[in-house]
């Protein structure tokens, strides 16, 4: 059966020896008091819950699922309590803002226990990381008195936060929505529409449900200029703060799919509901996106949380698998055949795995480190960190999460046959990871996001101090040749299809969506190449195996994997004009 690891050690070796985490956040004033053991000891809490309660529940609970009796969910078995006491742990409320309640931790220590919770259940893991970013919605745009009504609540874990964006007719066009908001005499509105594919809409572990809704006003100019956000309670708040009255909305049908089949996804029916405007009219979608940028790093460590347990459980049975002898000499003379880790492809896909994961928690945790700089540094200095967030964000959702699916497949190629039978968890994983190349903005939009309104509208400039950090670090270190190497020739490719992309997209906007998904791989591939050199580089001069290992690991991906880059820059060079034949003989 399969159970979960938390990556413990990793955390230790990124946190203290890669990013100095404690001294980074010594020098940001409002987490000076965050001391290195407090961090350590909040990361093992997290992994033994995890370990322990939430992993355990996540097979069981897939094959259950949820269900839906007369507007009611019934979550699977184990999740309601799992839930009770997860927030009784004061798990939800981590990172919010401590004046309503929240324990103010930073993002690169909350980002690693979203790792895990996610890793351990991904369905479950939702919850929770919905509430966290309306949160962080609520806290930049809400009024006082919404603030101090709501937060608190759903810092606790009593009330859970879920975001309506998406109906039938408006998904990544969000335009196109028709949900309308008619004011009424007493501030309020009445919320009228249909909304679909609401991860945990409807559950039975919180007492209350907060939907931040996106709206039209009566007076609404077309398209993105007119939509507004609206925050919609399941039940309105009494006048002592608590439930009261029911609202006018209502789960009318529950989504059946591929995967994260323990979430309950919720087609939601807003009749007359009464709602409150987050923001200023027609600013809901800036609002949203406080919400959605929060969501897309934690949809990337969601492919990573999947991809670390496919990758435990594929390295786990590779060595206890017995199949045919090794190439290399017999390994295993007591048994009838050795181990199937002895056979060099399996090795390769192990190691891929390995590669992938271990670089991209490093870039998820480098880019919460960014999120914590933009938030509590100031002046120029927050605006830089702003800056990265922002041209990093779209690399780390798509990036990752794209990564993490190949890691999925493998870790079930790994299982051969029996990584596609459902008892051993690997098909889980590949079918839970697929949700998050899609959702919180498909990955193809992810990469227009990135070369579009990043790299195109800031004439490159956003790229520049990334560059210029990283040729910083690569005149610093004394690393080997080999690999210096490669990432010096990966990095000359990003450079040289940057200024393509600049030169070639004024004459034909369509060259963007054409070659917008190559370069946002050539700018990952650059990210973990980036990240396993400063992970040699901090292994170097250390005794013991886990260091050695870590510099091996460094040589396999700037050998192995770097060298795509290549393919990439030709990919995008080598196109001068969009492709536009048609489909006339299909
Ligand atoms: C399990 C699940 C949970 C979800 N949870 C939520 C939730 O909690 N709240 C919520 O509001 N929504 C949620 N969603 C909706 C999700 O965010 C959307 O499905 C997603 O954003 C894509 O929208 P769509 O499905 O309408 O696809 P479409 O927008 O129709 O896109 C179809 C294809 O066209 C491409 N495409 C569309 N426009 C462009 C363009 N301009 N340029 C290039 N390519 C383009 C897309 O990349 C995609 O490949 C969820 C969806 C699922 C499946």
């Amino acid at each position: 059966m399969p159970h979960y690891k938390a990556p413990l050690r990793e955390f230790d070796f990124l946190m203290a020896d890669v990013f100095t985490l404690p001294s980074f956040w010594s020098q940001l004033p409002g987490l000076e008091e965050v001391d290195w053991p407090t961090a350590q000891e909040v990361l093992k809490q997290a992994g033994k819950w995890c370990e322990e309660v939430l992993a355990p529940l996540n097979r069981e609970a897939d094959e259950e699922g949820c269900q839906l009796k007369n507007g009611q969910v019934t979550t699977p078995t184990g999740f309601k309590a799992a839930y009770k006491d997860y927030a009784e742990g004061g798990w939800v409320g981590l990172g919010g803002n401590p004046q309503y309640g929240g324990m103010g931790l930073p993002k690169s220590l909350v980002a690693a226990v979203e790792e895990m919770v996610q890793g351990s259940s991904m369905a479950f893991g939702l919850a929770p990381m919905l509430t966290a970013g309306a949160c962080v919605a609520l806290d930049a745009h809400a009024s006082e008195a919404i603030k101090e009504a709501y937060l608190p609540k759903l810092y606790s874990g009593e009330w859970a936060g879920v975001m309506d964006l998406t109906e039938p007719q408006a998904g990544t066009d969000l335009g196109l929505l028709r949900t309308k908001a008619v004011p009424l005499e007493d501030g309020s509105f009445a919320i009228t529409g249909s909304k679909i594919f609401i991860t945990w809409g409807e559950q039975d572990f919180t007492d209350n449900i907060i939907h931040l809704v996106l709206a039209r006003l009566p007076d609404a100019p077309a398209g993105v200029k007119g939509i507004s956000l609206f925050l919609v309670p399941k039940f309105l708040p009494d006048e002592q703060g608590g439930c009261g009255a029911k609202n006018a909305l209502s789960c009318g049908a529950l989504e059946k799919k591929m995967g994260i089949k323990a979430c309950a996804t919720c087609v939601m029916n807003f009749d007359g509901a009464k709602g409150w405007l987050i923001g200023e009219p027609h600013q809901g979608l800036a609002c949203m996106f406080t919400m959605m940028n929060y969501e897309r790093l934690v949809v990337g460590i969601q492919g990573l949380g999947a991809a670390h347990g496919s990758f435990t459980q594929a390295l786990e049975y590779a060595t206890s698998r017995l199949q045919s002898r090794s190439p290399g000499g017999i390994k295993n003379p007591a048994g009838p055949a050795d181990p199937i880790i002895e056979h060099p492809d399996v090795r390769r896909m192990l190691l891929t795995m390995r590669a992938f994961n271990e670089a991209g928690r490093a870039f998820y945790l480098y880019v919460a480190m960014a999120l914590d700089g933009a938030k509590y540094a100031q002046g120029d200095e927050a605006r830089r960190f702003a800056d990265m967030v922002a041209l990093l964000t779209p690399i780390a959702k798509a990036f990752i999460t794209d990564k993490a699916f190949d890691t999925t497949v493998l870790g079930q190629q790994v299982f051969g046959g029996h990584g596609y039978i459902r008892e051993w968890g690997q098909e889980q994983y590949v079918r839970d990871a697929r949700i998050t190349q899609i959702y919180e903005g498909t990955n193809g939009i992810q990469a227009m996001d990135l070369l579009g309104r990043k790299i195109l509208a800031s004439q490159g400039q956003l790229l520049t101090p990334w560059q210029q950090e990283m040729q910083a670090f690569m005149a610093g270190v004394d690393l080997p040749e080999v690999q210096k190497q490669a990432f010096n020739e990966a990095l000359t490719h990003l450079t040289e299809a940057t200024a393509w992309v600049l030169e070639r997209a004024p004459v034909d906007p369509r060259m963007v969506g054409n070659c917008a998904v190559a370069y946002l791989h050539l700018a990952g591939l650059v990210a973990y190449g980036y990240m396993w050199l400063r992970m040699s580089a901090a292994a170097q001069g250390r005794e013991g195996d886990y260091y050695r290992e870590k510099q091996q690991m460094a040589a396999f991906y700037c050998q192995q994997i770097l060298p795509q880059s290549l393919a990439l820059h030709r990919q995008i060079l080598g196109t001068d004009q969009p492709w536009d034949l048609g489909f006339s003989g299909v």
